[in-house]
C-alpha cells in the first residue's frame, strides 16, 4: 500500500490563534499556562484534521511558538550567552527573548538574527556559532507534544531539522572557525534526542535537511554520511528534502544510512526515475507530488500516470505527501467564503492538498476507479482554469511582446542625474528618511476595517487616512527628517494593496500564512494577465506633498516583491508575469512623477529570496528580475529621484545586479547583520546613493544615537559621505509611536552628528 503522510501542516491555526495567543502573552494578557493550553488546543486540532485525512503517523514538532528552527537551537543548548541563560532547559521566554530581544521575564539583550528560509518568505533565527561551543540536550518540548499526540491515539513522528542543515544555516560569531567541527558533539545530542524519542514509542522521526537541494563543500558532503551513521539505533529515520532537486547529492542521499527518503517532485520532477532506479532495496521513497508551495489544485491524473508505473516497482516503499511541509500555504481553503466559485475550483490549501494526497494514495491502493468522483471534479476544475477567459488579457500579451529592455534605461546616467536631482531638492549631506510605512495603531485598523465592512463610507474613511497622513507628516516636520512620507496608513500589507488595485489578482479573507513569529502575510492569488486599471497611489500621495515643502516620496511596491509573495499562476513563467507587473507599475511611477512626486521609492525587499537555490541558475533569474524593476522605475525624467529598498538578506553576492538597476538611492536592511552587508562595499563600489539601515526595526529597542553614529561611520569608511543617506532598515508599520519618535529622533540626531563631523573634517 502507498502511504499518505505529510511533512508538517501550518502552526498558525485557521484563525491565527497562535499568533492572539503568543501576543497576549508577550503584553501579559494571557499566562503563561493559558499559552501552553492554546498551543496545544491547535495542535490536537492539526492532528485530528489529518488523521481525518486518512494519514497514518502525524508530524509533530512542526509546531513552533516561533520558529522551528529557534526550537532547534533551544534543545540543542545553543543560546548565546547575552541571554543570560544557564538553566538546565531552555525556558520560554529565554527563547522569546532570542527572537525579540524582549520577553515577559528576564533582561532584554540584541535579538538573534533572522533570515530567510531557502526560497521562501518564512524567516528563522540564524543559529548563532562559536568555536568550542558546546551542545547539551536543554528542551523536553518535543518528548511533551510526542506523548500529547500520542496520548490523542495517533502515531507520531516527530520532525527534526537536521544537524546539518541547522549547522549551515548558522553563523560564526566572534573568532573565526569551521562549522563542522561542532558536528559531532551536535550529532551526540541528536542521539540523544533520538534514543529518547525512542524509548516513548516512537517508530519513526523525520529529519528535514534541505540543504541537499543545494551545492555543497566536499567536506559536507562527506559529513552526511558520517553523521547518519551515528544516528542509526534510534526509531527509523525519513530523511526529508525539499525545495529543489537533490543534483549531484541525490547519489550521496539514497546511500545514507536511512530508511526512507523525501524528494521534491514538483521542485525538480526529472530527478524522481533515477531515485527510483537506484533506490536501495531496504528503503522507502517518498514522493513529494502535492505543491507544497503554492495554491493550485493538482493535476491528480497526470501525477497518477507518473505515480503508477513507480508504485508497481515499489509497491509499499512508495509514500506520498506534499512536496515540503505545509507551513508555506494557507490553511484551508473552505473559510474562502466569499472568494467567487469559479476561482475557488481551481485551488488547494493546506487541508485540501492532505485530501489530495490521501486521494492519490488510494488511487494507487484501491485503483482510479475507487476514487472516480474526486478525478472527475479535478479534471473539470483544471480544464475550466485552462478554458477560462479570465486569465486573458490580450492587451496586456501586446504590451509585454512589444517590451524593449531599453525601456528600462533612464535618460542620463546616475553622475549627471544626480546634479539634477540635487538642484531639485536640496537636501543637507546624510539626508534623513523613513522607509515607508509608520505605526499601523488601532485606530488605522479600525478605520480600514470599518471600510472593509462597510461601516465606514468611503469619504469618511478618506478623510479618516487624510488625518493620518497629516498627522504622520507633522510628526516628521516635527522631528527634522528631510524626505518624508506618507506613512502608508491606508495599506494593510504592501502587496495585497497593489494586488486590489490590479487585474488578474485575488484575494482570499483567511488565507494567512506565516512570516515571521507571529507575523502572517495573506498573499495574493495572481490566476491571470496584470493590469492597471486606475492610478493607484496617486490621490494620497498627492495629498501628501501637498501639506509639506518637503519632498514627498512616492512608494511602491515592485514587480520582483510582488511576484514572489504573491501565490503566482503556475501556466507561464515567472519572467512573462513580473514583466507584466513591471509594465502596470511603470504606468503608476510616470503618474506619480507627473503629479509632481519627484522622489519615489520603488520597494524590492524580496528581491534575493527570488534566486533560485543553486548558482548557474542565478544569472538568468537576476537578469529579468533587474529588468522588471527597470521596466517599472526607469521610466521617468532624470530630476525624479529613483529610490529602492530591500530588507532581512546578504546581498554580498548580488550587489552587481543591484547597482544594474540603478536605482539613484537605495536604502537597505544592516543593523541586524552589524553593518556586514559592507563587506560588499569593499569589492565593490556602489556607484549611487545608499541608505545602510541604521535602526533595526525589528525589535522594540529604541537605538542611541551613538550606535546609529558609529554604524554610519563604518558606512564612510567604504562609500563617500556625499552618497550616504541615514534611515531606519525597514518600514516602522509593526512598532509603535512610543518607540519610533525617540529613535527617529536620535536617529535625525545622529545624522546632525555626522553632518557636524563632516564639516569639521
Ligand atoms: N515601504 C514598505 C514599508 O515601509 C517596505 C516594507 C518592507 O520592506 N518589507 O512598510
Ligand atoms: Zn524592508
Amino acid at each position: 500500500m502507498a502511504t499518505a503522510h505529510n511533512l508538517g501542516f501550518p502552526r498558525i491555526g485557521a484563525g491565527r490563534e497562535l499568533k492572539q495567543a503568543v501576543e497576549a502573552y508577550w503584553r501579559g494578557a494571557l499566562d503563561a499556562d493559558g499559552l501552553q493550553q492554546a498551543g496545544r488546543a491547535l495542535r490536537l486540532r492539526h492532528w485530528r484534521l489529518q488523521a481525518a485525512a486518512g494519514l497514518t503517523s502525524l508530524p509533530v514538532g512542526d509546531f513552533s511558538w516561533y520558529d522551528h528552527m529557534l526550537d532547534t537551537s533551544a534543545w540543542l543548548g545553543a543560546v548565546p550567552a547575552r541571554f543570560g541563560w544557564n538553566g538546565a532547559t531552555v525556558d520560554l521566554d529565554t527563547a522569546f527573548r532570542m527572537a525579540r530581544g524582549r520577553a515577559p521575564s528576564g533582561a532584554d539583550a540584541p535579538a538573534c538574527e533572522m533570515t530567510k528560509w531557502f526560497d521562501t518568505n518564512y524567516h528563522y533565527l540564524v543559529p548563532e556559532l562559536q568555536r568550542g561551543q558546546r551542545f547539551r540536550l536543554a528542551s523536553a518540548a518535543l518528548f511533551e507534544q510526542v506523548a500529547e499526540c500520542q496520548a490523542a491515539g495517533y502515531s507520531a513522528r516527530p520532525v527534526l531539522v537536521g544537524p546539518l542543515t541547522w549547522l549551515w544555516l548558522g553563523k560564526v560569531k566572534g573568532e573565526p572557525f569551521e562549522r563542522l567541527t561542532l558536528l559531532e558533539e551536535i550529532t551526540a545530542v541528536y542521539r540523544e534526542m533520538l534514543a529518547r524519542l525512542r524509548a516513548q514509542g516512537v517508530a519513526w522521526v523525520q529529519i528535514d535537511e534541505p540543504i541537499l537541494a543545494l551545492e555543497l563543500p566536499a567536506a559536507w558532503r562527506e559529513a552526511f554520511a558520517t553523521t547518519y551513521r551515528a544516528l542509526q539505533g534510534g526509531p527509523e529515520i525519513l530523511l526529508a528534502t525539499y525545495f529543489g532537486g537533490l543534483g549531484e547529492n541525490l547519489a550521496l542521499a539514497l546511500d545514507l544510512p536511512v530508511q526512507a527518503l523525501h524528494l521534491d517532485a514538483v521542485r525538480d520532477p526529472a530527478q524522481v526515475a533515477a531515485a527510483v532506479a537506484r533506490l536501495p532495496a531496504d528503503k522507502c521513497l517518498s514522493l513529494g507530488v502535492v505543491d507544497g508551495r503554492n495554491v493550485w489544485r493538482s493535476d491528480l491524473a497526470a501525477t497518477l500516470d507518473g505515480l503508477e508505473p513507480i508504485h508497481a516497482r515499489l509497491g509499499e516503499r512508495l509514500w506520498l505527501a506534499p512536496s515540503c511541509s505545509l507551513l508555506h500555504v494557507p490553511v484551508d481553503l473552505a473559510q474562502e467564503t466569499a472568494l467567487d466559485p469559479e476561482l475557488a475550483s481551481w485551488l488547494a490549501f493546506a487541508t485540501q492538498k492532505l485530501n489530495e494526497v490521501a486521494t492519490l494514495a488510494r488511487a494507487l491502493r484501491e485503483g482510479r476507479a475507487a476514487v472516480a468522483p474526486a478525478l472527475a471534479s479535478n479534471a473539470a476544475a483544471l480544464a475550466a482554469r485552462r478554458a477560462s477567459s479570465r486569465i486573458r488579457n490580450p492587451a496586456v500579451q501586446a504590451r509585454l511582446a512589444a517590451l524593449t529592455p531599453a525601456q528600462g534605461d533612464r535618460l542620463h546616467p546616475y553622475p549627471v542625474r544626480a546634479q539634477t536631482q540635487r538642484a531639485r531638492l536640496e537636501l543637507p549631506p546624510f539626508p534623513t528618511t523613513t522607509i515607508g510605512s509608520f505605526p499601523q495603531t488601532a485606530e488605522i485598523r479600525k478605520a480600514r476595517q470599518d471600510f472593509r465592512q462597510g461601516r465606514l463610507d468611503e469619504a469618511a474613511y478618506n478623510e479618516a487616512m487624510q488625518a493620518q497622513i497629516a498627522l504622520a507628516v507633522e510628526r516628521q516636520e516635527a522631528l527634522g527628517l528631510d524626505v518624508l512620507v506618507h506613512g502608508e496608513a491606508e495599506r494593510n500589507d504592501m502587496v495585497e494593496y497593489f494586488g486590489e488595485q490590479l487585474a488578474g489578482f485575488a484575494f482570499t479573507t483567511q488565507g494567512w500564512v506565516q512570516s515571521y513569529g507571529s507575523r502572517c502575510v495573506k498573499p495574493p492569488i495572481l490566476y491571470g494577465d496584470v493590469a492597471r486599471p486606475a492610478p493607484m497611489t496617486v490621490a494620497w500621495s498627492r495629498y501628501a506633498q501637498s501639506l509639506t515643502d518637503k519632498p514627498m516620496k512616492g512608494m511602491l511596491t515592485g514587480p520582483i516583491t510582488i511576484l514572489q509573495w504573491s501565490f503566482v499562476r503556475d501556466d507561464q513563467p515567472r519572467r512573462d508575469t513580473a514583466l507584466q507587473i513591471a509594465l502596470a507599475l511603470r504606468d503608476e511611477v510616470q503618474d506619480l512623477e507627473a503629479a509632481g512626486i519627484g522622489v519615489i521609492q520603488v520597494d524590492e525587499p524580496a528581491l534575493r529570496e527570488g534566486l533560485p537555490l543553486r548558482r548557474p541558475e542565478w544569472a538568468a533569474y537576476l537578469d529579468w528580475a533587474s529588468l522588471a524593476f527597470r521596466i517599472a522605475a526607469g521610466g521617468v525624467q532624470d530630476a525624479t529621484q529613483i529610490h529602492t529598498h530591500m530588507c532581512y538578506a546578504e546581498f554580498n553576492d548580488i550587489i552587481q545586479t543591484i547597482a544594474a538597476m540603478d536605482a539613484d538611492v537605495i536604502n537597505i536592511e544592516t543593523s541586524r547583520s552589524d553593518m556586514e552587508l559592507l563587506d560588499a562595499f569593499e569589492r565593490f563600489r556602489y556607484p549611487n546613493e545608499i541608505g545602510p539601515g541604521v535602526y533595526d526595526v525589528h525589535t522594540p529597542s529604541v537605538p542611541t544615537v551613538a550606535e546609529m553614529v558609529a554604524l554610519m561611520r563604518k558606512a564612510a569608511a567604504l562609500i563617500p559621505p556625499d552618497r550616504l543617506w541615514v534611515n531606519p532598515d525597514c518600514g516602522l508599520k509593526t512598532r509603535g509611536w512610543a518607540e519610533v519618535e525617540p529613535a527617529l529622533a536620535n536617529l535625525v540626531e545622529a545624522a546632525r552628528q555626522l553632518r557636524a563631523e563632516c564639516a569639521r573634517a
